[in-house]
């Protein structure tokens, strides 16, 4: 019979390795999955697809996002973490895991544990445009910092939609690259934080276009590279077509709870339901009292407002913490 864990976290962003931090120096022995290409991303997640990182407490220049991960990465390693750089494919929790453990499917391996931490960051949403399938890999991608440097977006014009922070952010960095991005933004204002949308207008290579959503994508003659794109004023319905090399979306993220297979409530956009003031994971929907007090969740996946790196952080530090209240006196 496998050894059975004190707690196993799953997935690796600041709130994996806050966690991680959190129940090593706990004396938990945590065991972290911190996955491959899991939900499309890099482990560690959201923030190795972007690049400066300027409101994370300490760093007064900033800090590149992969950067600062490594740093927690390592500093998990050095307080007793182990980290296997696998994927988990699903889970079966248990209602009682002081008796009978949770259970952590990864390839054909079978993990027991006491206590679980999901920390499976959010993937960036698609709006699923017709060819977009098709053309994924000529045109149309959810992160600029990954794509946004291929030799087809180079000195080309392209356009992000969206208004918040993610594509203010996008826009800005594809400025590097492109001769002119173009923002569709389709109400009248920005999402952003005031910040990031003043950069935004005053970078003098970004078009802004509010009231304005897509209508269709237009492609070469043979169909291979995105050309262009017809759009469209909310407002006065007016269509226009402007030359697009490349579409980025910076639109929402969609938290990666689906492995977990309904076993937990989530409300309707997946989002898992947690107790007030708390990590712990909510069984259902309806009873508030009904908890898995042993499973314990975080950010992306439990935290619809905030979505920060250090939220993020924050909510890692108090998974753990549950988790060890939980496991007093049963290690
Ligand atoms: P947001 O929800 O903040 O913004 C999404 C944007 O996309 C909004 O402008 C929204 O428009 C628009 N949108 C949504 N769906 C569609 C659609 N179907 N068609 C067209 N436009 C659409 O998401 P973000 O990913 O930008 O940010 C998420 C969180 O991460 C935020 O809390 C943000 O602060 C944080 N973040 C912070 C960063 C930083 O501090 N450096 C960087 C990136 C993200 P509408 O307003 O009309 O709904």
């Amino acid at each position: 019979m496998s050894k059975i864990h004190n707690v196993i976290i799953i997935w690796s962003g600041p709130a994996g390795h806050s966690a991680a931090i959190y129940t090593a120096r706990a004396m938990l022995e945590p065991l972290m999955f911190e996955g491959w290409m899991a939900g499309g991303v890099a482990a560690w997640g959201q923030l190795t697809t972007t690049t400066e990182v300027e409101n994370y407490p300490w760093f007064a220049d900033g800090i590149d996002g992969t950067a600062l991960m490594m740093q927690m990465r390592q500093q998990s390693i050095n307080s007793g973490c182990e980290i296997k750089t696998q994927t988990v494919d699903g889970v079966k929790f248990s209602d009682n895991p002081l008796e009978t453990p949770h259970e952590v499917y990864v390839w054909n391996d079978i993990y027991r544990t006491k206590t679980v931490i999901i920390a499976t960051w959010a993937t960036a949403k698609r709006l699923w445009l017709p060819g977009e399938e098709t053309y994924r890999q000529n045109g149309i991608s959810a992160c600029a910092v990954c794509d946004g440097g291929l030799p087809i977006f180079r000195w080309k014009h392209l356009v992000v939609i969206g208004g918040g922070d993610s594509a203010c952010e996008e826009a800005n960095y594809l400025t590097k690259f492109a001769s002119k991005v173009t923002m569709l933004v389709r109400k009248d204002h920005f999402r952003a934080s005031k910040v990031m949308w003043e950069r935004t207008l005053a970078n003098d290579k970004i078009e802004v276009l509010r009231n304005t959503e897509w209508v269709e994508i237009l492609w070469d003659w043979a169909g291979t590279l995105m050309t262009g794109m017809k759009i469209k004023n909310n407002q006065t319905n007016e269509e226009t077509q402007i030359e697009a090399w490349g579409l980025f979306y910076a639109i929402w993220h969609t938290p990666n709870t689906k492995f977990l297979d309904g076993q937990v409530a989530t409300d309707n956009a997946w989002y898992i339901l947690v107790e007030k003031w708390t990590t712990k994971v909510l069984k259902t929907q309806d009873s508030w009292h009904e908890t898995y007090m042993w499973v314990f969740a975080w950010w992306d996946v439990q935290d619809r407002i905030y979505r920060q790196a250090i939220t993020s952080a924050g909510t890692g530090c108090m998974a753990a913490l549950d988790a060890e209240h939980f496991l007093a006196g049963h290690i």
